[in-house]
């Protein structure tokens, strides 16, 4: 009998993916289009698989279609599953807007939906129907991220022209929490500058009680405000690495498509302005310090009341925090921004993780953090960061709640931010950016060190 040798060096199928699928980020941007449903153009499976996953971290329901491709559409091709979809979406929501997504199914056999969309409408020319907007999202291309991003630059393609500039500023938030928006928004109000938030899932992914459902949930920015984004005075995009997390961008010298803001600004010319995420003191003072230039007004006395209570809480807490190690994982621009939110309290992030493919993240932490030991790895999922924690004593996890397991096997705290938050309520009300961001995370990062260190004393202490 032969014995056929395993090679170690065997390619492993990704096990516990530290991302999520491309048309689940784009639905999360559609969802900030008021009276708008996400389409997924392809399996059943997709789809509920998608509406699950945000009904557990946003606990809100979230409606998501199907086309609800069959074992025949493969061969005949979807056009008759995508005009059923839109047709009983109409007659059941009464839409504003269809926003169409496509799978890696989908994308496979060769759907053309800017086609498809174009006979639909001829079709129906006598008839009024929603808006109809596609983002191409095959997950074999990228992750939430790159759908998310994907999905933002198709609605100014498909909402915005130029035209004579109005009072007002695009804010391009990035895959942040309901409650960080919420915040944004309040900022820019405070310095008096009206603002076009895109998108804005504040409220139809974080609703107050209802007493009877709601169809489409109230919120998200109207259509007839997304058509005036190019004649906005600038766009304020959150965000460095973006979209060229795509698996095509990682290769050497493939054009990517523009973000939102570029596209803004190469077609509309719309004035630009990009930053990290605001996470932590330095990054929200350089926001402050941009709206404050572009408005030619002072940061407001309440945010430099907010600012100096922070770096009071910073002086509080410091020592508890100073120099410990944390493995840091989730998206690229998060753990970007988390990461200079770290350096400026102190901690070490030993190891960075990403399910994103940029190669950009990198060469950005290690300049961050250059004489530090810090590792980055890209592209990895979960079983691949436990594996990397052989050899490092960190303090702490900080990063979404995938990787508690890793936690509970190494004995150390995990504190959860950012997206999925699946074990525990509120994910959708934790603030991350701008000073009580910064509050917000600082606190909880150092209660849930003591709380440890208290759990673990042997003498039972209550003061310290
Ligand atoms: S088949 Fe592709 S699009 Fe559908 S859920 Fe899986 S990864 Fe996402």
């Amino acid at each position: 009998m032969t014995v056929l040798k395993q090679d170690k060096k065997n390619f492993v199928s990704t096990r516990n993916a530290c991302k999520v699928c491309s048309p689940l980020g784009a639905s999360v941007a559609f969802k900030g289009i008021r009276k708008c449903v996400p389409l997924i153009h392809g399996s059943q499976g997709c789809s509920t698989y998608i509406r699950r996953y945000l009904i557990s971290h946003y606990k809100e329901p979230v409606d998501i279609a199907s086309s609800n491709f069959s074992a025949d559409t493969p061969i005949y091709g979807g056009y008759q599953n995508f005009e059923r979809a839109l047709d009983n979406i109409t007659s059941q929501f009464n839409p504003d807007a269809i926003a169409i997504c496509t799978t890696c199914l989908s994308e496979t056999i060769g759907e053309d939906i800017s086609m498809f969309i174009s006979e639909y409408k001829e079709a129906r020319k006598d008839k009024k129907i929603p808006e109809l907007i596609e983002a191409s999202t095959p997950s074999y291309q990228g992750t939430h991220m790159d759908g998310f991003h994907e999905a933002v630059t198709s609605i100014v393609k498909y909402m915005g022209s130029k035209g004579p500039t109005i009072d007002q500023v695009n804010i391009l938030p990035g895959f942040v929490s309901p409650a960080d928006i919420r915040y944004l928004k309040e900022i820019f109000d405070d310095f008096g500058i009206q603002t076009l938030m895109l998108p804005d899932y504040s409220d139809t992914l974080d609703n107050p009680n209802w007493h009877e459902y709601i169809h489409l949930p109230n919120g998200g920015t109207p259509i007839e405000e997304l058509k005036t984004c190019g004649q906005s005075k600038a766009t304020f995009e959150f965000g460095e690495i973006l979209n060229k997390g795509k698996i095509y961008g990682a290769v050497k010298n493939t054009k990517l498509n523009p973000t939102a803001g570029e596209y803004m600004e190469n077609n509309f010319d719309v004035p630009l302005i990009r930053q990290p995420l605001p996470f932590g003191v330095t990054l929200t003072d350089r926001l402050f310090n941009s709206i404050s230039g572009f408005s030619g007004k002072a940061m407001p006395e309440k945010h430099k009341m907010e600012r100096g209570r922070l770096i009071d809480l910073y002086a509080d807490g410091h020592k508890y925090v100073f120099g410990k190690k944390a493995i840091l994982y989730g998206e690229e621009d998060f753990v970007l921004s988390m990461a200079y939110f770290l350096k400026e309290i102190g901690m070490i992030p030993s190891l960075v993780a990403t399910g994103g493919s940029s190669t950009e993240l990198s060469h950005r932490i290690t300049s961050l953090f250059e004489g530090e030991e810090v590792q980055v790895h890209e592209n990895v999922d979960f079983e691949k960061i436990k594996e990397l924690t052989h050899g490092i004593v960190p303090d702490i996890i900080i990063g979404n709640s995938k990787g508690y397991y890793i936690a509970r096997e190494m004995q150390i705290p995990i504190v959860r931010v950012g997206f999925p938050i699946h074990d525990r309520i509120g994910g959708q009300n934790i603030k991350h950016v701008g000073y009580r961001g910064a509050s917000e995370m600082f606190t909880t990062i150092v209660n849930t060190l003591l709380t440890y260190r208290q759990d673990n004393s042997p003498v039972g202490y209550k003061y310290m």
